[in-house]
């Protein structure tokens, strides 16, 4: 198959859809790939290192598309790709289609085969090419947090490990998933003491079995989180109720309760955020204040660490990309049904329930 990765050209992404290490997967199996100039380097990917493995290198988007059957890339495709996307694509990548009705009707008029990371989907629930977000956003998290309890940036000048003779900061976690985890370990790995939230016991009971006892867990209800929130300095927003907006766990009135300078960062930003004075933030302003309280609400962290966030997303895509690269996407998705819940749009039509629901448009 011929396969194409196109730079990614939405405003501040510097993600690429495969690694030089995928594309040495990809040709080893006689496929070839197209890469466009550039589409590694925000990453620290160059044209050498792709041509190296076998890629061509191709000057502009425009060849990119032209050249290939399948596109795979990192973020849905903005207005000036519309046009590029032809019948003959299968395009593989986040699409999020129910937040955005221009781009699912471009996607159903080119009659191209859509298929989204984001609702491949594993037997147990598991989203697992969302996975790996969570875990840099859980991580970056408390590296964010630490900075912005700083003084000069308006934090309560608090090192989170403490020092001999000085306790450590406190860090407060909502919501044990991926997010909530990651947050909890690197704050634990920083020294300092830990609480997280959850209203799933099983996930708490986990959480209790594998951290050092300075990880405390704590049933999430509003009392208990008025209780801690008076003394922590550092609070984390990683709750997810799946397919509905998070739920407001701290609200406008609870901040005068909180000590200046505390720290808010809400993950959940991208859900509506579980706090009700979340608004969205950008990597180039990530953070605002409302009654001496640190908001920091940037909805697309992993952004931030292109690096690692390109590999950890390719680590999990490659295998499905090799699937269809190998099969062909309709034979693939008959024998995956983990890849086949990623049909969001097929040949002009909504194939996925949601998406239709959203737009109240029958599927
Ligand atoms: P997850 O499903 O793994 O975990 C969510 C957890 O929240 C679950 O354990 C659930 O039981 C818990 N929860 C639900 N209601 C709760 C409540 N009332 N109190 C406490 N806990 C509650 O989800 P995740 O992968 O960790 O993602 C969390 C959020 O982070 C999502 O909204 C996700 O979209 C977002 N996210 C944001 C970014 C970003 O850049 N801002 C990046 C990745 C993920």
């Amino acid at each position: 198959m011929k396969i194409g990765v196109p730079k990614e050209i939405k405003n501040n992404e510097s993600r690429v859809g495969m690694t030089p290490s995928g594309v040495f997967e990809l040709t080893k199996k006689n496929h070839t790939v197209y890469v466009q100039k550039n589409a590694g380097f925000g990453s620290g990917f160059f044209d050498d290192d792709y041509r190296d493995v076998g890629a061509i290198v191709l000057d502009t988007i425009e060849e990119v598309y032209a050249s290939c059957d399948m596109i795979v890339k990192v973020k849905e495709p903005i207005a000036e790709e519309y046009p590029l996307i032809k019948s003959h694509h299968v395009v593989f990548t986040y699409f999020h289609f129910a937040s955005s009705e221009p781009l699912t009707k471009a996607m159903m008029k080119s009659g191209a085969v859509c298929i989204a990371y984001e609702t491949v989907e594993c037997k147990d629930g598991s989203l697992p090419l969302l996975t790996p977000m969570s875990e840099v956003a859980g991580r970056m998290a408390i590296q964010q947090g630490a900075k912005y309890l700083e003084k000069p940036i308006k934090g309560r000048g608090v090192l989170l490990g403490g020092v001999p003779g000085v306790p450590p900061g406190k860090v407060l976690v909502l919501g044990a998933g991926t997010v909530g985890i990651q947050a909890a370990k690197m704050a634990a790995g920083l020294g300092a003491h830990v609480t997280i939230m959850d209203i799933n016991m099983k996930q708490l009971r986990y959480v209790n079995d594998v951290m050092p006892s300075h990880v405390v867990t704590e049933f999430s209800s509003e009392f208990n989180i008025r209780n801690r929130i008076k003394d922590h300095d550092l609070i984390i927003g990683g709750v997810l109720v799946k397919g509905a907006k998070a739920p407001k766990l701290i609200t406008r009135d609870m901040l005068k309760e909180m000590r200046p300078g505390t720290v808010l960062v809400d993950v959940a930003v991208d859900q509506g955020g579980c706090i009700e004075t979340t608004k969205p933030t950008t990597h180039e302003d990530p953070t605002y204040v409302i009654d001496d309280v640190v908001h920091y609400c940037v909805a697309n962290m992993p952004g931030a660490v292109p690096y690692t966030s390109t590999l950890a997303l390719t680590n999990v895509t490659l295998p499905y990309v090799l699937r269809l690269a190998n099969e062909g996407w309709e034979s693939a998705c008959e024998q995956d049904e983990s890849l086949a819940k990623g049909l969001n749009v097929v040949n002009g039509k909504i194939v996925y329930e949601e998406i239709a629901e959203a737009f109240n448009w029958s599927v």
